[in-house]
C-alpha cells in the first residue's frame, strides 16, 4: 500500500484570513490562526513544554547538589521524575539501569544522565511511523474514532489541512449523527478548510453518512475521505459494533477501505489513554494513533507505552487548536525537543 508522509517539508506561510464564527457553544472551532513564523520545531517545543518542564527541570533539579553520587536514593528520585510523564515503568526501569550502570557510585555527570533517556525514548518510539497508508488507486478512506472529547472533529480538520495543503481534494463525513452541534463544527471546519462535507439528518444511522461519503469521494474522483464518528468508551459493545458496521459498509465500497482507522488519544487522560488504546484496537481494529491535546499535557512521556504495548503507531501528535497544530509523528524530532535545555543551567 503506498503511504503518504508529512512533516518534512515546510510549506510557505501564507497568511490567511480569519473566519468570525458564531458563537454556538462548543461546536465553534477554534479560529485558524496563521501559522506563526517559527516552524515545525518551536511548535513543538511549545507543545511539548509541559512534559518536557517535569523532565527537564525535575531531572535537573536532581543535579543541583553539586558532586552528588549516583547511589540508589539519586537512582529512585530519578525513577520517579522519569514516571511522572508517564512514560511508564519499562522505560524509566531501562534508564535507571543504563545510568547505574555507567555511572555506578561516580558523581553524577548530568550528560549521561540525559543521553541516557534520549537513548532509551528513541529506542522505544523507533518502530513507529508517520506514514499514513494511502489508497493504491482512488479515494483514500480514514476512519476517526476515539472516546467524547478527546479530540476527533478538531484533529480531522487538521488533517484535512494537510491534505489540502498538498493539494489533495478532501471530503468529509460527518459521522457523529448523535449531535447536531457535531455536524456544525465539522460543517464550520469544512467550509473554512475548502472541503466538502456530507451529512445526514440528526439521529440517523452513522453507517449511512459514511457510506454517502465515500459514494461521494469515488463518484468525485476525491483524493482523501476522512469520516468522523460520535464519541464512545471502548468498554460499550453496542457502539463498538456501530463502528465495525462502518467498516464493512465502507469496504463494500472500496475493498481494502478503511485504510486507516485512527484512534484519537486526549494527551493528557493518563493511565486511561493505555486502556483506550488496548480497547479500541481490539474491536475497532484502529492501525493508528493521534495522540492529542499535548501541549495541555504533562505526561506526553505516555507516548512511551502506548506505542510500546499495543503495537499502534502514534502518526500524528496534536499541539494546539488550530488546524495548524498537527505534526506527523517523528521519534527524533520528539525526543530533541523534549530534552531540549535538559542541560542547561538549574535556574
Ligand atoms: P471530539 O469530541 O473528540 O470530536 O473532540 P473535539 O475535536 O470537539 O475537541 C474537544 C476540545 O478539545 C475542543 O475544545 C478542541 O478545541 C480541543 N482540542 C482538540 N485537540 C486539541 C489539541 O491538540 N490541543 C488543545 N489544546 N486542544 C485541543
Ligand atoms: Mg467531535
Amino acid at each position: 500500500m503506498a503511504l503518504f508522509r508529512f512533516g518534512r517539508k515546510q510549506t510557505p506561510d501564507t497568511p490567511e484570513p480569519t473566519v468570525a464564527a458564531p458563537a454556538t457553544g462548543d461546536a465553534t472551532p477554534a479560529p485558524v490562526a496563521a501559522p506563526s513564523g517559527g516552524g515545525l520545531l518551536d511548535r513543538l517545543r511549545a507543545g511539548l513544554a509541559k512534559t518536557a518542564r517535569v523532565l527537564n527541570t525535575d531531572v535537573r533539579d536532581l543535579f543541583k547538589r553539586e558532586g552528588r553520587l549516583v547511589d540508589e536514593e539519586f537512582l529512585e528520585e530519578l525513577r520517579a521524575t522519569l514516571i511522572r510523564t508517564d512514560m511508564g515503568p519499562a522505560a524509566a526501569e531501562g534508564i535507571v539501569v543504563d545510568v547505574r550502570e555507567r555511572l555506578r557510585a561516580r558523581v553524577v555527570d548530568p550528560e549521561i544522565v540525559i543521553d541516557s533517556i534520549r537513548r532509551q525514548l528513541l529506542g522505544r518510539l523507533e518502530q513507529t511511523g508517520a506514514a499514513v497508508a494511502a489508497a493504491p488507486t482512488g479515494p483514500t478512506v480514514i476512519l476517526v474514532t476515539g472516546v467524547n472529547g478527546s479530540g476527533k472533529t478538531t484533529s480531522i480538520a487538521k488533517l484535512a489541512r494537510l491534505f489540502t495543503r498538498e493539494g489533495k481534494r478532501v471530503v468529509l463525513g460527518a459521522g457523529d449523527t448523535f449531535r447536531a452541534a457535531a455536524v456544525e463544527q465539522l460543517s464550520m471546519w469544512a467550509a473554512r478548510l475548502g472541503a466538502e462535507l456530507v451529512r445526514g439528518e440528526p439521529g440517523c444511522d452513522p453507517a449511512s453518512v459514511a457510506h454517502r461519503a465515500v459514494a461521494r469521494a469515488l463518484e468525485g474522483s476525491f483524493d482523501v475521505c476522512i469520516i468522523d464518528t460520535a464519541g464512545r468508551l471502548q468498554t460499550q459493545s453496542n457502539l463498538m459494533q456501530e463502528l465495525s458496521k462502518i467498516r464493512r459498509v465502507i469496504s463494500k465500497q472500496i475493498p481494502d477501505a478503511p485504510h486507516e482507522v485512527l484512534l484519537v488519544i486526549d494527551a493528557t487522560a493518563g493511565q486511561n489513554a493505555l486502556s483506550q488504546a488496548k480497547g479500541f484496537k481490539e474491536a475497532a481494529g484502529c492501525t493508528g494513533i493521534v495522540l492529542a491535546k499535548l501541549d495541555g499535557s504533562a505526561r506526553g512521556g505516555v507516548i512511551v507505552p502506548v506505542t510500546e504495548q499495543f503495537g499502534l503507531p502514534v502518526k500524528f501528535v496534536g499541539l494546539g487548536e488550530t488546524a495548524d497544530d498537527l505534526e506527523a509523528f517523528a521519534p527524533e524530532r520528539f525526543v530533541a525537543a523534549l530534552l531540549e535545555g535538559a542541560l542547561a543551567p538549574a535556574g
